[in-house]
């Protein structure tokens, strides 16, 4: 997907459902510095209205710094790695990390 059309996806998900946690809270706990933040994190990206979006527009953008869509730098390294191997959207993205 092309990053202004996962940006619109996006975009347009936050306009229907409202604000997001990390619009709502200390943006800080998207960019955590010890595990328990980001734990925290993620489970509030975990019941986000928008978080497929988010992690898809997090990929396509190589954003390399956060957690998007309740997942981490490292896992979306991980995931755009499988993703190249398999040259598919969400072919090469683990079950576990999928929402
Ligand atoms: S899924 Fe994305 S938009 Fe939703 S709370 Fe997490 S970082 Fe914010």
């Amino acid at each position: 997907m092309e990053i202004e059309k996962a940006f619109t996806r996006l975009a347009e998900g936050i306009k229907q459902n409202g604000a997001t946690a990390c619009q709502e809270t200390d943006p800080e706990l998207w960019f955590p510095e010890d595990a328990g933040l980001a734990k925290i994190a993620k489970k509030l990206c975990g019941v986000c209205p928008v978080n497929k979006e988010c992690l898809e527009f997090a990929l396509v953008s190589n954003e390399m710094h956060g957690i998007w869509g309740g997942v981490s730098v490292a896992d979306r390294r991980a995931m755009l790695g499988l993703r190249r191997k398999k040259g598919g959207s969400q072919r090469g993205i683990p079950a576990r990390l999928i929402f």
